[in-house]
């Protein structure tokens, strides 16, 4: 069945390029007809420390005073709020502690033992105000999972690649033994395991093939059967960056991009929503919806993209007005889709219940 599905896929992509954008589009506009979903987000790069070194990242830093503190996170927070965003997007480089000594003694100094467990201390104090978080803290284990289950509305992890090869020398995820992708897979499965609503994805342009690219979006089909945890599929296209390793590497070619939005379409179950990123497209948006995307992912109104710092977002209202003059509707949603709200704490349903109901976010 496995490789029947493949091959079917595999022709689709070589053979009727234009039939599977149909496909996907019709898919698409089924299941969520002309609305197009986005988070207002809040962007806290909480540490750029890492135990890895990806060839195309330059987030990453040896610089401890590239943490935020907890008091510089309040000021932070209230930022969040006069500006009206519902997600705190909590972003960090991988457990640096098991790298920096650095790392270690800061964390110490806020009695905490681990950088998950000083994730969830920002967790809290983001729900206090009530804003929703979601956090992106890389390989961690099922019971570090368990610990900030309920103090998120979904967890995140990208898949990037199924592809062990890139892990070989000189290739993206040489220096990132954590982005093999059986650990990533084992992740998202115990994600599943424990009913967190789920962020995964693909980078594209990392050196992969398109049979890999399959092959990654089948895995994480096939979790998701499981588990049906998954609430998002990112294709995020890879996007040279001055200063790493990959500067001078090509930027994904746009048919491999769009194409590669059609096949998670097609690829992963109805419940799943598709999204591509708009400030790394922004040339090309009605395709991305077009081929199959109904989610712009993230938009901060007030925080650059630090991942992509020279990627800036459109403005919401621009970006709205823009996708209206070709038929479609910007609507804002939260950073848990309503279909996974029930697998959240009751506490945390209780916050989105008395204060993102009765706004004009998408609910239930
Ligand atoms: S991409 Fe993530 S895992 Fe890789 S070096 Fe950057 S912060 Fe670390």
């Amino acid at each position: 069945m496995y490789k029947m599905n493949f091959d079917y896929y595999l022709s689709l992509l070589n053979n009727e390029p234009q039939e599977l954008q149909s496909l996907a589009n019709e898919k698409a506009r089924n299941l969520f007809g002309q609305t197009i979903t986005y988070s207002r987000n809040f962007f806290v790069p909480i540490t750029r420390q890492c135990r890895n070194r990806c060839g195309y990242c330059s987030f990453v830093s040896d610089d401890v005073n590239s943490w935020i503190t907890p008091d510089s996170f309040q000021s932070l927070l209230e930022k969040a709020k006069s500006v009206k965003c519902s997600e705190i997007l909590l972003t960090l480089g991988e457990k640096p502690e098991e790298k920096y000594e650095t790392a270690r003694e800061f964390l110490q100094r806020y009695s905490c033992n681990s950088t998950v467990e000083y994730v969830k201390m920002f967790c809290e104090l983001a729900l206090e105000e009530k804003l929703l978080p979601h956090s992106n803290l890389g390989v961690i284990t099922l019971e570090e999972l368990r610990n900030l289950k309920d103090f998120n509305a979904s967890l995140g992890l990208m898949l990037e690649s199924s592809s062990v090869r890139l892990l070989d020398k000189d290739k993206a995820h040489y220096n990132s033994p954590t982005k093999d992708p059986k650990l990533r897979l084992e992740v998202i499965e115990d994600a599943g395991k424990l009913r967190i609503p789920f962020t995964s994805g693909l980078l594209i342009g990392i050196g992969e093939t398109k049979e890999e690219r399959i092959e990654s979006l089948m895995h994480l089909q096939n979790i998701n059967k499981k588990y049906q945890h998954i609430q998002e599929i990112i294709i995020q296209n890879f996007n040279p960056q001055k200063g790493t390793p990959m500067q001078d590497y090509p930027p994904p070619k746009e048919k491999d991009v769009l194409l590669t939005i059609a096949l998670s379409r097609i690829i992963m179950g109805s419940n799943v929503n598709i999204q591509a990123p708009p400030n790394l497209n922004r040339d090309r948006i009605f395709d991305l919806l077009n081929y199959g995307a109904n989610d712009l992912g993230g938009i901060s109104p007030a925080t650059i993209d630090y991942i992509n710092p020279n990627m800036t977002w459109q403005e919401e209202s621009h970006l709205g007005k823009n996708l209206e003059s070709e038929g479609f509707v910007l609507k804002q949603r939260l950073p848990v889709y309503p279909h996974y709200e029930k697998y959240l704490s009751r506490t945390m349903r209780k916050i989105i219940e008395d204060k993102y109901r009765n706004e004009e976010i998408i609910s239930p």
